[in-house]
């Protein structure tokens, strides 16, 4: 077993392959779920901030395309509208389970500027006080290239900055880094414990799915993050959402990137 004994604030990032089907709907059972053992850690006392991509994916779900477009001014488009049904339907969940949640749309210059991220971290405090779910996204609709963070990988090891968080967990399509790409060789074996983000540098790909942005090589940047700034991560498998509690209690599942 793992400790995760003192793990009081608990980032939890979800991708878009994790929460839309490959038709770009939203894969509305397994959002249900993923939300449902998110209250149920509330429920227990601790703090969480949920990052959640798919605004695109739901946007693509909602003009009925079969695949993402290339011209970035149509993301745009998209990502206005899919963010609207996304929240719609997070809001819906968290309320069946009692909670409240916020919506904040962030980019880069909220974590570069300082007046902006102390006003962000004085938001989080009140909004968690109140437990109040702040759910954050990047601001897709308006963001340019300058001020784009990128990816939700990145976002979320970011986001744990603001409410000093213990525990970095990232939902993948897998069920965490491997010592080489699993769809390439079927002698791979999963990485338990990551020690030193250098011993694993090499392991990551970057290619990501058909929707999500981040590969590999995002969830290890991030914990390069997390794990300097003295915080656990945990990749694991959000096919099946109950490995968030599992996770959670120190069973050992997924790859754990232990904090520095
Ligand atoms: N912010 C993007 C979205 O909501 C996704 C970025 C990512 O997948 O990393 O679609």
């Amino acid at each position: 077993m793992r400790d995760f004994g003192d793990v009081k604030k608990i980032v939890i990032k979800v991708g878009s392959s994790s929460i839309t089907l490959p038709n770009g709907k939203i894969n509305k059972s397994k959002v249900k779920h993923i939300i449902k053992e998110i209250a149920a850690l509330m429920d227990k006392g601790y703090k969480v901030l949920f990052v959640t991509s798919g605004a695109v994916g739901a946007g693509i779900g909602k003009f009925n395309l079969d695949k993402k477009p290339k011209e970035l001014s149509m993301r745009r488009a998209l990502a206005a509208v899919g963010q609207v049904e996304l929240m719609r339907f997070y809001e819906s969940l968290f309320y069946a389970h009692d909670k409240t949640m916020a919506q904040l749309l962030l980019t880069k210059i909220d974590f570069v500027d300082e007046e902006r991220f102390n006003n962000l971290k004085d938001l989080c405090e009140i909004l968690m006080r109140e437990n109040v779910i702040p759910v954050i996204n990047e601001n897709d609709a308006v963001v340019i290239n300058e001020i784009k963070v990128g990816d939700n990988d990145t976002l979320s090891a970011l986001s744990c900055k603001i409410i000093d968080a213990d525990l970095l967990i990232i939902l993948s399509d897998i069920d965490g880094l491997y010592d080489s790409n699993p769809k390439q060789n079927s002698n791979c074996k999963l990485i338990s414990t990551v020690n030193s983000i250098s011993d694993v540098e090499a392991c990551a790909g970057a290619a990501g799915s058909e929707l999500g942005t981040g590969g590999m090589l995002t969830k290890i940047q991030a914990a390069k993050i997390a794990t300097e700034d003295g915080r656990h991560m945990l990749i694991i498998n959000g096919d099946d959402p109950s490995n968030i509690s599992k996770a959670v209690e120190g069973q050992e599942i997924g790859t754990w990137f232990r904090s520095n």
